[in-house]
């Protein structure tokens, strides 16, 4: 932070998404290509019985799965309770619940690998 006659001047934030890692959004749409047709409407997260009941948002998930923002992924996917009620309003088709479980398998390979 640099200091002009007693005035701070903040470094400029920058969140640059084309260094985040998508390998795990890439891998989930080349295996599941339903998912590349989803238009963000929230219908999931707002019909989602983990969401009414937790902070979990099944549309915010997605967004940051496809920005390469994997930080909070596994915390947030074991909020769902696979009931299947997001795939029933989806008006694109995406199967979400399928989606999750993919997730929580690539995940579970990754530990197993690590
Ligand atoms: S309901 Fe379908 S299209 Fe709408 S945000 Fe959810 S997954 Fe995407
Ligand atoms: S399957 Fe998961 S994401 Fe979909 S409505 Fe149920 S709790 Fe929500």
């Amino acid at each position: 932070m640099m200091n002009f006659w007693g005035f701070s001047i903040a470094e400029a934030r920058v969140i640059d998404y084309d260094k985040n890692d998508k390998s795990l959004a890439e891998m989930l749409a080349e295996e599941m290509p339903t998912t590349r047709l989803c238009i963000g409407c929230g219908g999931c997260s707002a019909t989602c019985t983990a969401g009414n009941l937790t902070e979990f948002n099944i549309r915010k998930l997605q967004m940051l799965l496809k920005r390469g923002e994997t930080k909070d992924l596994r915390d947030q996917l074991h909020k769902c309770m696979l009931c299947g009620k997001c795939l029933l309003v989806c008006p694109r088709g995406v199967d979400t619940r399928k989606m999750i479980l993919f997730l929580f398998r690539q995940l579970s390979e990754q530990d197993h690998n690590s």
